[in-house]
């Protein structure tokens, strides 16, 4: 039942795409953006960073200035919204009020003339789907909140789209409706095979949901990849800082072959080489809390790692794992996370040290993200 609403999903190319209100803002600069067919891809950014203009530009309620966009290989760029086979959910979407959820579900197939008979057929298929086929005949003020955004889920998707957009589509929602209607959409995305493209500016669901995650950042994507690679490559202490929890030193760069090195304030630093060191200037050398450790002793610090003086402030409790927050001497603080079995210690000044190879040598923020 499911397999009959499927079709062969979507791939898309943002190339040299660029959106510039005529307020003179440079909503998207130079995009290049490669969307893999049947992929869940999710842009993650802070707010005015540009996700709602790239979903608006590829749905085509907006223009590009420069560039185009291909869906399979075809330029999209004259076709008007309707004609570009493309659902959409918006979180201001509202539902029209006076229609039921049937009538809302089958709103796309009667703007398209279809047959009664066969919309009939259809509405009750993905409202199957989407767990709300006793709710026909309700009104939407008579669901739930996560209940009318399914309902708008069951709209975009009743006329087969081949692409997705989905635009903060759970942001009205509260937590514990939001993780069950990101799984319910997991769900959605795996039995329709469709490719989805996602907003969001909520890093835990960016997690959660994705194939990959593109980091906005004033227009622009600051890298793109996996979840896992995200976290543990971080190409600028921005990502670093965008996804997941980490420490930066930020100093003077020497790169080095396998291992470079930033000197600080508060010390010298060793961090693993890759294409996103800079060759001279600021570098940040970044690393995630579950890579920390305390000590209390110099002489306890394992050979090689980097290490800085610090002073407990904070003890936080995370179930199983507690995490600690260190001042450092020149106003910087680190977070570390602290396993079960390890001793906390006593005394509040410590040394907070980490091995080379739990850390990278990137690019540092620029005054503008500061
Ligand atoms: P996001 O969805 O990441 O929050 P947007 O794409 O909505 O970002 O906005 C990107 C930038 O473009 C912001 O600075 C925003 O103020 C600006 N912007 C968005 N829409 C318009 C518009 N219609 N006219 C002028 N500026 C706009
Ligand atoms: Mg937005």
């Amino acid at each position: 039942m499911t397999q009959d609403l499927s079709r062969t999903a979507a791939g898309v190319q943002f190339v040299g795409v660029s959106k510039t209100y005529p307020t003179g803002l440079t909503a998207i600069a130079q995009l290049d953006l490669d969307i893999r067919p049947g992929e869940f891809l999710t842009l993650l950014g802070p707010s005015g960073s540009g996700k709602t203009t790239a979903l608006n530009l590829l749905a085509g309620f907006q223009s590009p200035t420069t560039g185009q966009i291909l869906v399979d290989g075809k330029d999209i760029g004259a076709l008007p919204p309707y004609k570009r086979d493309i659902g959409v959910v918006f979180q201001h979407y509202a539902l029209f009020p006076h229609m039921t959820v049937r009538e809302n579900t089958g709103y796309p197939l009667k703007q398209r003339r279809m047959p009664k008979d066969e919309i009939a057929r259809r509405v009750d298929d993905v409202l199957r789907m989407v767990a709300l086929e006793a709710y026909g005949d309700r009104l939407p003020r008579q669901l739930s909140g996560g209940q009318q955004q399914r309902v708008a889920v069951a709209r975009a998707i009743v006329f087969r789209p081949r692409l997705l957009l989905m635009d903060e589509p759970l942001g009205a929602l509260d937590r514990k409706l939001r993780e069950s209607v990101q799984l319910e959409l997991k769900r959605i995305h795996r039995d329709l095979g469709v490719t989805i493209v996602f907003v969001t500016h909520d890093q835990e669901e960016a997690l959660v949901m994705s194939d990959r995650i593109a980091i906005f950042d004033q227009g622009r994507i600051r890298q793109i990849g996996t979840a896992s690679a995200l976290y543990d490559a971080p190409v600028s202490q921005f990502v670093a800082q965008f996804l997941g929890e980490s420490n930066c030193l930020v100093g003077k760069v020497d790169h080095l072959p396998r291992l470079s090195r930033v000197t600080t304030a508060a010390g010298v630093f060793h961090g693993v080489t890759s294409d996103a060191t800079p060759q001279h200037g600021t570098a940040a050398v970044v690393t995630r809390p579950e890579r920390c450790r305390l000590f209390t002793a110099q002489s306890e610090v394992p050979e090689g790692w980097n290490q800085v003086p610090a002073r407990i402030r904070d003890v936080v409790y995370l179930g199983a794992l507690r995490k600690v927050v260190a001042d450092l001497r020149d106003g910087g603080t680190f977070t570390v996370i602290f396993q079960p079995d390890q001793i906390l210690p006593a005394a509040p000044d410590v040394l907070v040290a980490f091995p080379p190879d739990a850390a990278r040598v990137v690019l540092a923020d620029g005054p503008k993200n500061h």
